[in-house]
């Protein structure tokens, strides 16, 4: 089997040597997916793998626009249309200064595993820009989203490709593309998720995310006859998920103590309430500070510039910035300050030596395809809002988000126990997403 996998992945490699992110993403999907195609003889000979992770459309494009003081800058903008196999690309778009191919084709290959995973009928895609938002004026957000979406227009559509917000993609800039795209099509339609609530969005789509990351681990931990009440939080970042899966935790009686960003993490080991998390989000959202700030407004808490929370002992760690933010050293310092349950806000945060450790330690550990499919599944929920023309109560997408986890959780637990009785989140999401996707791509031919 070994030998099968390692043949896969030089296949791989011929055409994506230089994508070390995407390979790493593969190469995960594959150690699970090849021994199980080997015991279904349906799935044999087909080609499936192979054809999945060949993105069916790449769609790069130059993006100028002009800053505050009348220079032209030009980024470069992307859309992967990884697969359609089961509905519409569907995945975020990410303006960050790392954006490149092999990030977004990563994020583009784990997405089709986590729409198949939500049961609801989304392809996979993912997009975005290496321009960096940070330091720059809303006019200059503006324009660079209008310059954005005036090559994105031509290739998204409701029943095409509906992308949505990632890391650097939020409220403001939504609007500003979904602004631009109404003067250009002069239509009316739903073809980014996370609008504004008065003009096609969704309840509880900003929130999703985070608390659909906070309700897969109190899922994870309901298998141990245990709750998040009274337990010790880390959690990485501080941006959209991060945020809630805060206030979520926070609401089910869980102590979450510490925050970050780029420049570090805050520990603050009286717990960040309401009041402090309200502080976080008008900090970072409205006035795009940094996290290092938050010592000033609560002097008993602390900062540690250029280091990661995973040294903080918590029971339950919840990385939400980025991808490989949490390395084996990482993984073994939290394991041995007595943490048991890790739930991936963030996409592929743990490196592999890091997913390891913890499974090795039998741990209760949830990739991010599992984890973290609540802000796609509720962009899903807002698309069938959006198509019928209705709009769901808040407390009606929170019962069908909750509902949605539950399943994810379910499917990871039918296809990932192991004889001894762990469960193997890793193995049991991507084989349960792969079915769906395989499924429907064996029923529509070779195309
Ligand atoms: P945001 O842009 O809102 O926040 C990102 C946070 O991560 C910021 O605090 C940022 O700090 C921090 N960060 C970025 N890079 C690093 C780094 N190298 N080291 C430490 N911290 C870093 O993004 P989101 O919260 O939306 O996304 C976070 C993660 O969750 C991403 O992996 C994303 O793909 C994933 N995700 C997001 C979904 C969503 O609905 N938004 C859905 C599913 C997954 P700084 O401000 O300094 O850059």
């Amino acid at each position: 089997m070994e030998l099968k996998i390692k043949n896969f992945m030089d296949l791989v490699n011929v055409r994506s040597q230089h994508e070390p992110e995407f390979l790493q993403a593969v190469e995960e999907v594959a150690e699970a997916i090849i021994p199980y195609i080997a015991s279904q003889p349906h799935y044999s000979g087909n080609n499936l793998l192979l054809r999945m992770v060949e993105p069916e459309r790449v769609i790069i494009f130059r993006v100028p626009w002009v800053d505050d003081t009348g220079e032209i800058v030009v980024n470069r903008g992307f859309r992967i249309e990884m697969n359609s196999a089961i509905g519409p690309y569907k995945g975020g778009l990410r303006f960050h200064p790392s954006v490149n191919l092999s990030i977004l084709k990563f994020l583009a290959f784990e997405q089709v595993f986590k729409n198949a995973l939500t049961n609801l009928p989304l392809g996979g895609g993912k997009g975005g820009s290496d321009f960096d938002p940070k330091g720059k004026s809303d006019d200059e957000i503006m324009r660079f989203c209008q310059s954005f979406m005036g090559e994105l227009f031509r290739h998204i559509g409701p029943n095409t490709d509906v992308p949505a917000g990632d890391m650097g993609v939020g409220a403001r800039e939504i609007g500003y593309m979904f602004g631009m795209y109404k003067k250009l099509r002069n239509e009316f339609t739903g073809i980014l998720t996370g609008k504004g609530m008065s003009w096609g969005g969704s309840y509880i789509r900003p929130e999703s995310t985070g608390y659909g990351t906070v309700y897969f681990a109190q899922s994870m931990l309901g298998t141990r006859g245990d709750t998040l009440e009274g337990k010790t939080i880390t959690i990485s970042g501080s941006g959209n998920v991060a945020q809630y899966a805060c206030e979520k935790a926070t609401e089910l009686g869980a102590k979450v103590v510490t925050l970050s960003d780029s420049s570090g993490y805050i520990y603050d080991k009286d717990g960040i309430d309401e009041e402090k998390l309200a502080f976080v989000m008008e900090l970072k959202n409205v006035k795009r500070g940094r996290i290092s700030e938050y010592v000033t407004a609560y002097p008993k808490a602390q900062f540690f510039e250029g280091q990661t929370p995973w040294s903080v002992p918590c029971e339950v760690a919840m990385p939400c910035a980025t991808q490989n933010e949490l390395n084996e050293e990482a993984a073994k310092t939290l394991l041995s300050n007595g943490c048991f349950v890790v739930s991936e806000g963030a996409n592929m945060p743990s490196t592999p030596k890091a997913v390891e450790a913890f499974q090795a330690k039998r741990i209760l550990y949830a990739p991010g395809k599992a984890s973290n499919a609540g802000g796609v599944a509720t962009s899903g929920l807002e698309m069938s809002q959006n198509s019928i023309r209705i709009k769901w109560t808040r407390e009606e997408v929170n019962e069908k988000l909750k509902t949605i986890m539950n399943e994810i959780h379910e499917s990871c637990i039918q296809y990932g126990k192991q004889e001894d009785g762990y469960i193997d989140y890793v193995v049991g999401a991507n084989i349960a997403g792969f079915v769906k996707v395989a499924d429907a791509m064996l029923a529509q031919g070779v195309v």
